[in-house]
C-alpha cells in the first residue's frame, strides 16, 4: 500500500504527488511534468548499452534475443537522481 501523508502520495521510491495531482521529485520537490503513466517520458533520461546498468546486467541480450535491447535511466531535472531505471526493447515506448 503507498504511504501517503497530508500533502502527498508516494507514486514510486523517487516521486511523490501533491494534494492537487501534480508530480514532484521525493528528494528535492523539484515540479514534475505529466502524470504518474505519463511524466518518464517527460523527464531528461539516457538511453545506453544493458552493461550500463550494472555488474548484475551481465548478460549479452543478443545470445537470448533478436531485439536490441537497451538501458534507459530517468532523471529528475532539478537533482538529477535516477528516478527510474529499466533494461527494455530498444522499441518498448517509453
Ligand atoms: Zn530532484
Amino acid at each position: 500500500m503507498a504511504e501517503t501523508t497530508p500533502q502527498t502520495a508516494r507514486v514510486g521510491f523517487n516521486v511523490r504527488a501533491r494534494a492537487g495531482g501534480s508530480l514532484a521529485c521525493a528528494h528535492c520537490e523539484h515540479d514534475l511534468p505529466g502524470t504518474p503513466t505519463t511524466y518518464l517520458s517527460q523527464v531528461p533520461r539516457h538511453v545506453g548499452p544493458t552493461r550500463e546498468g550494472g555488474p548484475m546486467v551481465f548478460a549479452d541480450p543478443a545470445v537470448y534475443v533478436d531485439a536490441e535491447i537497451v538501458f534507459r535511466q530517468y532523471y529528475c531535472p532539478g537533482c538529477y537522481t535516477a528516478l527510474h531505471t529499466e533494461v527494455v526493447p530498444a522499441s518498448e515506448p517509453v
